[in-house]
């Protein structure tokens, strides 16, 4: 026992010279300010530099150093090389693009530190009432009930998993998936989300249960195609449970058609999921939201505040219509978390509403951005994306050499350059090439994706920052680029 002998004055983690602490921390705020405010000036990305790179393989360290000096060391080795969605000019996969109030709120929340697992504390009040904001957002009914999670893909299994248990016919929870009397089919596109495949992986009941629907030319699900898969699967004693239609996918912004999804789910007594990542926030945009109408009728729908609300990473959101079935296939009593009618575990705990137990204080960066900025003004930003797309859509029709891949929804834009001496092949790396010279030359990130068989070139326009001017200096410098390599300039 004598080793675990206390001596002396205790250590803690606290600053020893406060002062300092506030000096270091007054820096670290004005830097971050003046990296918002510089984005622009600087390129979108940058290759680091092999010392920089070999940093990262240092050991433990086991001696302190000043928290100025390990500051400093960020300054050098991670704040000049972040992947770069933060800047006007990225549109790669799919991003929120961040904000200085939302990097205040990441900072705030730590500070509280509370632990979202629940209690009485404002953190989880907050939680709550930012879950009811979203609700109301999506025009979601009162009674229903919603978790913040790490993103859209916990999001969605947290649907898929409530469709799962209520349409199980067996208690799921108990007796697990071997129970279950007829094998359960969901359904959706052939552009479904791959979280959705890790998500009936997860749930146990196979890849194989994720029929994936044909698409139309436009990247819609075929609903004829659907109902026909449904009949084949009742026919062979297969039990569909559920259709999983996104709202904005994530190759070309496709929307399926949700109201006719939804009549039919109820049609057939079929659990009607909504994978609304992309486009579930169009809801609040005037000119975007009859694109998602019918969205509210769905019985869970995942939705992406870290995309177009722009929240720092991480914060996904379900929204489960039946409060009723979304607890219940969630809620655990164990004896060292029980409720109590007082004091700091007075309040229901919130992991009855997802998978986890201990959360991020996730709620307080959507709290303060719609705050700050109120929900009409995301919704006019949202539109402004699908304006931007479809502007950069008119410059690709106006330009000869490139080629419109797919339709143009909302603000997502599919593409290619295409010379017109080359074949599938040749196009692919030509296209490839082009996209990464211009994230190496750090003038603007887009990504690429193949679609229908096709490869194209793809600028998914999730950003407050991007203007107008940024897009014709895209197509001038994707034309520039192409000409460098193929050697005409
Ligand atoms: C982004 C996205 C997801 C996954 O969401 P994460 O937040 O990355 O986990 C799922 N579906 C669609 C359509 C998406 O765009």
């Amino acid at each position: 026992m004598d080793k675990y002998s206390l001596q002396g004055q205790e250590e803690t983690l606290d600053p020893g010279n406060w002062e300092r602490a506030f000096e270091t921390g007054r820096q670290i705020l004005e830097d971050s300010l003046a990296h918002f405010r510089d984005v622009r000036e600087r390129p979108v990305w940058r290759e680091m530099p092999q010392d920089v790179r070999s940093s990262f393989e240092a050991p433990p360290p086991h001696a302190p150093q000043p928290l100025e000096d390990v500051y400093e060391e960020l300054n050098r080795t991670l704040m000049p090389y972040p992947m770069g969605n933060i800047h006007p000019r990225y549109w790669m996969w799919y991003m929120g693009a961040g904000s200085f109030t939302g990097a205040l709120a990441e900072f705030l929340a730590a500070t509280d530190g509370s632990n979202l697992g629940g209690g009485n504390n404002a953190a989880t009040l907050m939680d709550r009432q930012v879950v009811d904001w979203l609700r109301q957002m999506m025009g979601f009914p009162g009674t229903a009930s919603g978790t913040l999670t790490n993103g859209g893909s916990m999001a969605n299994l947290i649907g898929l998993t409530v469709a799962r248990n209520v349409m199980a016919g067996v208690d799921v929870r108990e007796e697990g998936v071997a129970a279950i009397p007829a094998p359960l089919r969901y359904y959706a596109s052939d552009q479904v989300h791959s979280c959705h495949q890790k998500a009936v992986e997860a749930l146990g009941l196979g890849n194989k249960a994720l029929v994936r629907v044909p698409s139309d030319a436009d990247s819609r699900m075929d609903v004829a195609a659907l109902e026909q898969a449904i009949a084949r699967d009742r026919a062979a004693g297969r039990k569909p449970a559920c259709v999983i239609a996104t709202a904005g996918t994530v190759n070309s912004g496709a929307i399926d058609d949700l109201s006719a999804i939804g009549a039919l789910c109820r049609r057939e007594d079929m659990w009607f999921h909504v994978d609304g990542c992309i486009g579930a926030l169009m809801a609040i945009a005037p000119a975007s939201r009859h694109l998602v109408a019918g969205i509210e009728a769905a019985d869970s729908l995942a939705l992406d505040p870290h995309k177009w609300l722009h929240v720092p990473f991480e914060a996904g959101c379900a929204l489960l219509r039946d409060s009723n079935a979304h607890r219940a296939a969630f809620a655990v009593q164990p004896e060292y978390l029980e409720e109590k009618p007082r004091g700091i575990a007075g309040a229901e705990f919130l992991h009855s509403y997802h998978l986890g137990t201990s959360a991020a204080f996730r709620a307080l960066k959507v709290w303060m951005a719609l705050k700050e900025h109120g929900v009409a003004k995301f919704g006019r930003l949202i539109d402004q994306n699908v304006a931007q797309a479809h502007y950069l859509t008119n410059l690709i029709e106006a330009e000869p050499l490139l080629e419109l891949m797919a339709l143009t929804t909302i603000n997502i834009a599919c593409f290619r350059y295409d010379p017109g001496n080359r074949n599938e092949a040749g196009l692919r790396d030509l296209n490839t090439e082009i996209m990464l010279r211009l994230q190496e030359e750090g003038i603007a990130a887009m990504s690429d994706t193949t679609i229908k068989g096709r490869h194209c070139l793809r600028i998914a326009i999730c950003n407050h920052r991007t203007r107008r001017e940024d897009l014709d200096l895209l197509v001038r410098e994707l034309l520039r680029v192409a000409a460098e390599i193929e050697g005409t300039d």
